[in-house]
């Protein structure tokens, strides 16, 4: 069989060093940047806990990337953060790490072809399996109507004093979005806004950097798609294309985090790489809170979320991440959650 990964981020990576393996199968990886400008756009923040055995499947250790190890993060809900005020959510697992480097390291000696995004019918001809990995773009499927995705800028900088020594949240109001700062060890930190109203973005970009100058070092921007696996469908372009991570929604919203998961559905699209339907519903039942986390975050921007009469659903979301704290890598406390929903 052969098959062709388009788009080398996380998923595209972790198939490419997979799939290598298999006896039976060619596969071939395409990437649209050039090599040496190949980059992995994010803040660089996942738990070791889950990420250690994707890596180990790979041949590698986890450790080797590892930046910055979490004991703390201090997450503002408004009243700043020197008022005390603040919430503090101890960590149990959250890192932040060269992700980049460990996406080169599994690709290495995997046949891929950069700079090169290939003509739809081309792969058609040459492939009998279309990988579209290309995160938030979806080059190779069908586009989707009523797409929630939130924008985000985000910059690489270096501090002389860094102004906290753990990770950072400043979240804005009615959960439209929030600031992070993610330290990357030495002095380096990712600083970046995501706001689904667009206003608080930059605005709370520039205030905190007047308050702690830095060094900026590289400046990015790309929206985190939100809308979850359920309302991505469908995965498949009724032909030979099929998606895999962020392509097909596999971003947990809340957080705005699509490593672990989109690494989840690549380890699901190997294990069920001879059957599309099983691995079509794997997804769908593995990621299915993700459609509550979805429908709790659209009724919070819109201002529609009511305590009282959306409890269950946010009981719902909490006992999943409650129950998965390893998985996250941090402690979950109700009180906290309920803080959140207040602001
Ligand atoms: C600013 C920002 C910060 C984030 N921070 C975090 C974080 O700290 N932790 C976390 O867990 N998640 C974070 N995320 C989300 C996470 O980065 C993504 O959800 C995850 O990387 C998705 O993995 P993927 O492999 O599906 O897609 P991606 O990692 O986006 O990879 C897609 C690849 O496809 C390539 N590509 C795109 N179009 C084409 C094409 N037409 N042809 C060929 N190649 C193509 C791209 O260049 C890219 O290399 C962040 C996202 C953003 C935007």
């Amino acid at each position: 069989m052969k098959i062709a990964v388009v788009g080398i981020g996380v998923a595209g990576a972790f198939l490419m060093n997979q799939l290598s393996g298999f006896h039976d199968i060619h596969v071939k990886g395409f990437e649209r940047m050039p090599e040496k400008e190949h980059d992995a756009v994010c803040a660089w923040a996942t738990c070791d806990n889950i990420m250690k055995d994707y890596a180990k499947v790979c041949g590698l250790n986890f450790d080797d990337y590892i930046l910055h190890d979490g004991k703390q993060m201090k997450v503002d809900v408004g009243e700043g953060i020197e008022s005390g005020k603040y919430i503090k959510i101890n960590l149990k697992g959250m890192i932040s790490y060269d992700k980049l480097k460990l996406i080169q390291d599994m690709i290495k000696g995997t046949d891929i072809t950069f700079e090169k995004s290939p003509n739809k019918k081309t792969l058609e001809q040459d492939f009998d399996v279309i990988i579209d990995s290309t995160g938030f773009h979806r080059h190779y499927l069908p586009k989707l109507k009523n797409e929630l995705w939130i924008p985000c800028v985000q910059y690489k900088v270096k501090y002389q004093n860094v102004p906290f020594d753990d990770f950072y949240l400043k979240a804005f109001p009615s959960l439209s979005g929030y600031f992070w700062y993610f330290p990357l060890g030495n002095g380096y930190a990712h600083i970046g806004s995501g706001d689904f109203k667009r206003k608080q973005t930059h605005a709370f970009m520039d205030t905190f950097m007047k308050k702690y100058p830095c060094e900026i070092l590289k400046k990015v921007g790309r929206p985190v798609r939100i809308t979850p696996p359920s309302k991505c469908l469908p995965f498949t372009d009724g032909n030979k294309t099929i998606g895999v991570g962020e392509s097909i929604g596999t971003v947990y919203a809340l957080l705005g985090e699509g490593i672990i998961p989109s690494t989840i559905c690549a380890q699901l699209f190997v294990d069920n790489l001879y059957d599309k339907e099983k691995y079509i519903s794997e997804v769908l039942s593995t990621f299915k809170i993700y459609s509550n986390v979805y429908n709790f975050i659209r009724k919070s921007i819109d201002k529609k979320f009511n305590i009282i009469k959306d409890f269950v659903e946010l009981l719902k979301i909490y006992n999943y991440m409650k129950s998965s704290e390893d998985r996250f890598g941090m402690e979950i406390n109700m009180l906290n959650m309920m803080k959140l929903t207040k602001i």
